[in-house]
């Protein structure tokens, strides 16, 4: 038994480089003492954003009143693909100009302390297992519903990885496989069904094709409320014409609660997992989303992995990447963080 329990948790700094933000916090397990932000840019040439990211853990450390050794090492999640054992980052889709990015690395050339570079749905499970919902729960999978679909898979305590770290791509699961063709090459993909960007595509197809008036009546009135000038259909619009009740955006959310389902069977059958943790936007619309999606599971998968699971919400909401990012010094250094 360790005796290091969490009153005792060394300092990490946690930094999460997305696509559209920037976050770096000093963190005590799950409590950040200081935290930072600013939107990635149009830019995101490594050149230019790897500079503010250092400028930025300076910032938070002397927010936090604390130094650089008082720290036992940072933890980034990126976008992937990447490398999490040489921190190496191969042209992520959200993170133009980067090919090739030896991150790890110069994040060590530059602080000389300990560093860990980890995709970034893999840290929010991780997160999650170590701090949310997943707690207690050595066998689990984050699966995050937002504009895309990711997941992290944690199998006897362990994030599982593949032979090339891109193991838990949730989303690049069939659902459909004489569906559309998703952004990854593949056919019929969870994500180019039910994320926010699959499900704000389907109501877009619908509008130009005539079908979807009264979604766009729909829209049209909601732009007139919230003082926007171009109406852009989302997500989120097409959840809120589905509660006033507008058919064609029910169904749209059906589908893609049912597809869902479906990717719960699938998790479900692969893993036997104790726990399934739903994170992101999408998954938070409620019982219009998860009442199908949990009717797909009760009627189709089988019975004693279907006993033995928990689907629950994340408890972590948007730090669970920041957080899981400062948990990868907990995780690599075997530090018991006091739950597991
Ligand atoms: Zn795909």
């Amino acid at each position: 038994m360790s005796t290091n329990k969490s009153n005792e948790l060394p300092l990490v700094i946690g930094v999460d480089l997305g696509g559209t933000q920037i976050r770096t916090a000093v963190l005590h397990g799950p409590n950040m003492l200081s935290r930072g932000s600013s939107l990635t840019g149009k830019d995101p040439a490594p050149e230019r954003i790897i500079p503010r990211i250092f400028a930025a853990v300076e910032e938070v450390l002397e927010q936090a009143g604390t130094t650089l050794n008082q720290i036992a090492g940072i933890g980034v999640a990126t976008p992937g693909p990447m490398d999490y054992k040489t921190g190496v980052i191969f042209a992520p889709p959200n993170l133009p100009g980067w090919e090739r990015v030896p991150l790890r690395g110069l994040f060590i050339e530059h602080f000389h302390i300990p560093v860990f570079v980890e995709n970034d749905a893999h840290t929010a499970g991780l997160g999650e297992y170590m701090f949310g919902a997943g707690r207690g729960c050595s066998n689990m999978v984050y699966m995050t519903i937002s504009t895309g679909i990711g997941g992290g898979v944690i199998i006897d305590g362990k994030i599982v990885e593949g032979a090339s770290g891109m193991a838990g791509e949730l989303g690049h699961m069939t659902i459909d496989w004489h569906g559309e063709r998703c952004n990854c090459g593949n056919i019929g993909c969870l994500e180019a069904i039910a994320s926010g960007t699959g499900i704000a595509r389907k109501a877009n197809e619908a509008i130009r094709s005539d079908e979807g008036i009264e979604l766009l009546t729909f829209a049209r009135t909601l732009l007139e409320h919230s003082g926007e000038e171009e109406l852009h259909i989302n997500a989120h619009t097409v959840a809120l014409a589905a509660e006033a009740g507008v058919p064609l955006a029910r169904v749209i959310i059906q589908n893609a609660a049912e597809a869902i389902g479906a990717g719960l069977v699938n998790i479900i059958h692969c893993f036997n997992p104790e726990m399934i943790i739903l994170g992101g936007g999408v998954a938070q619309m409620g019982p219009m989303l998860m009442e199908p999606a949990l009717h797909v599971v009760q009627e189709r998968a089988m019975k004693a992995p279907r006993a033995s699971v928990r689907i629950v919400q994340a408890q972590l909401g948007a730090n669970a990447g920041l957080i899981g990012a400062g948990a990868l010094i907990y995780y690599h250094n075997n530090i018991d963080v006091g739950e597991n």
